[in-house]
């Protein structure tokens, strides 16, 4: 090989050695621009689009296990609160939430139910089969009747009314062999007062008393339409059941209606006063039916 040989070897060498190293640097520090292969920091954006399914399946494994106690916090209490209603059983898991809801539902609804219903029911009905509302023992309330307005028969004040009537009874029972007198009429109520306070020492309670007396304030007897009537044959049975068998009672009791008598407080009243066969009422007026209204049609 001579010189000029030699030397143009040498200089392809140098040639080939430099254009080797160019090519090296290039591959190294250019970016490969004579190769197509993408770059390191370019792979994963190739990769991840060959890549997604996967990546995307990790990512959402990865989420949903990340995600799993927030998510499945959430939806945990609604499968847990459906499950209280037909499974009572798991009480561990639902714990108090779901135990405390069943449990004052039939501690609290039992309770009040039995309570109060029978408590009260048996003390109104005899309070109300004893004494009728708006009564004092039975007895309803009555104004005393103005002076101006009683008529004296046979010794007794009475409402001018029921003196006129009266008057016209006696003379018809006596044509019928039926002596009747009028025992006790008007009566204030002071004088009430004292006859009821002496009934009340003779029966011992104020509730006996009020059986066969009113107090007060509620007799009949301030109206001047009551009566108490009596046989004049018969005297012992004045204000006594007897007087049930005496002549005038019968006669009383087939004909006062037709003169506007009745009888206040006939066997089982309604007021529970006991049974007076000689206290009559004067009803025959529209001032006098008024007086009554509530007691006669109670
Ligand atoms: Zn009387």
């Amino acid at each position: 090989m001579n010189k000029r040989a030699r030397t143009a070897y040498r200089n392809w060498t140098f040639l080939c050695f430099m254009l080797f190293g160019f090519v090296l640097t290039l591959n190294g520090f250019g970016g490969g621009l004579f190769s197509n292969e993408p770059l390191p920091s370019q792979q994963p954006q190739s990769l991840q689009a060959a890549q997604q399914p996967v990546a995307k399946t990790i990512q959402t494994n990865q989420v949903t296990a990340a995600k799993a106690p927030a998510v499945a916090s959430k939806p945990k209490p609604q499968p847990p609160v459906k499950k209280p209603a037909p499974k009572p059983a798991p009480a561990a898991k639902t714990g108090v939430a779901i135990a405390a809801t069943p449990q004052p539902v039939p501690t609290i609804v039992p309770a009040p139910a039995p309570a109060p219903a029978p408590v009260p029911a048996p003390a109104p009905q005899k309070v109300a089969a004893a004494y009728p509302a708006s009564t004092k023992y039975g007895h309803f309330a009555y104004r005393e009747a103005p002076s101006g307005s009683l008529s004296k028969v046979q010794g007794v004040w009475m409402h001018r009314e029921t003196a006129q009537a009266f008057r016209q009874m006696v003379a018809d029972a006596e044509r019928s062999g039926a002596y009747i007198v009028p025992v006790s009429g008007f009566r204030g109520v002071s004088l009430q007062g004292e006859l009821f306070e002496n009934q009340i020492a003779r029966k011992g309670s104020i509730q006996r008393a009020a059986l066969v007396s009113a107090p007060p304030g509620h007799s009949e007897h301030h109206t001047g339409y009551a009566i108490d009537i009596g046989d004049a044959d018969n005297p012992g049975t004045h204000v006594e059941m007897s007087f049930e068998q005496t002549p005038s009672f019968r006669w009383l009791n087939q004909n006062a209606p037709r003169y506007g008598f009745e009888l206040s407080f006939p066997l089982g009243n309604r007021q529970g006063i006991s049974y007076e066969p000689w206290h009559w009422r004067y009803v025959g007026s529209s001032a006098s039916a008024n007086v009554f209204a509530v007691a006669r049609n109670l």
